[in-house]
């Protein structure tokens, strides 16, 4: 892809959304990394239904610790994989007080180190309570890169580096929210939305979506305003 189609992307997305930012909730570094490690294989809105029940009771790592793998499990049923979710976030609260005293640590080693989180979730704390302009390739931005043409890829390390090395500068910070958001909403995985996507004309994908054919009803109606309706309203000035 030109670069300048690329720019013209990014430029395209941040008029539409000129703050994007996640949809999970969260009030804290600390929520938020429980958060994003919950949100593994499982929607958002599950994660917020969890949390909104879970955090009230125990949002700091030393509430997680003593609440206990028992104690958490009730709250993080919805979200799936609940067992091993369980073990990790209490696993993760425990490392968190051991190692850097209660806070979440700021550099990717001491990050991915943690129990349950890998690259993905510590490029988004990075991002999100850092302000780095790192990029977690999710499975909506795997898709939405390798489709337009943005930074394809084999696989999410191959798409992470392509969008780095590509993605102009102005754009880096907030480019995982915009195509995240957009993979979400409309290039989904399964008829993506392509005959309103506002980057439609920039994008390279072979197999676009057309727009639908009318119902046979609206198109009976249509015929029939071509072939009566001028007449009926010329009979009505009469
Ligand atoms: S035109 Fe279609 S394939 Fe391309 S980004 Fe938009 S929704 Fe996705």
């Amino acid at each position: 892809m030109h670069p300048a189609t690329r720019a013209a992307i990014f430029r395209r997305l941040k008029a539409a959304n000129p703050a994007p930012t996640t949809e999970l909730l969260f009030g804290s570094p600390f929520e938020l990394l429980v958060a994003v490690m919950l949100s593994a294989h499982t929607t958002d809105k599950s994660v917020n239904a969890a949390t909104r029940e879970l955090f009230p009771v125990a949002n700091t790592p030393a509430a997680i610790v003593a609440l206990g793998v028992e104690g958490v499990k009730p709250y993080i049923r919805p979200v799936g994989l609940y067992n091993t979710k369980s073990k990790n976030l209490v696993g993760l609260a425990q490392a968190l007080i051991e190692r850097h005293d209660g806070q979440v640590p700021g550099d990717r080693a001491a990050l991915e180190a943690l129990p349950g989180v890998g690259r993905k979730t510590a490029s988004i704390i990075l991002n999100m309570v850092f302000g780095e302009a790192e990029i977690a390739v999710d499975t909506h931005i795997f898709r939405v890169a390798n489709r337009t043409g943005l930074a394809p890829g084999r696989t999410p390390r191959e798409v992470e580096e392509a969008l780095r090395r590509n993605t102009p500068p102005a754009y880096r910070k907030d480019a995982h929210h915009w195509l995240i958001l957009h993979g979400r909403y409309v290039c989904t995985a399964r008829a993506p939305k392509c005959p309103t996507c506002i980057i439609r004309d920039l994008c390279e994908f072979a197999h676009k979506t057309r727009p639908k054919p009318p119902q046979p009803a609206v198109r009976l109606r249509r015929a029939a305003r071509r072939a009566f309706g001028p007449a009926r309203r010329r009979r009505s000035r009469r």
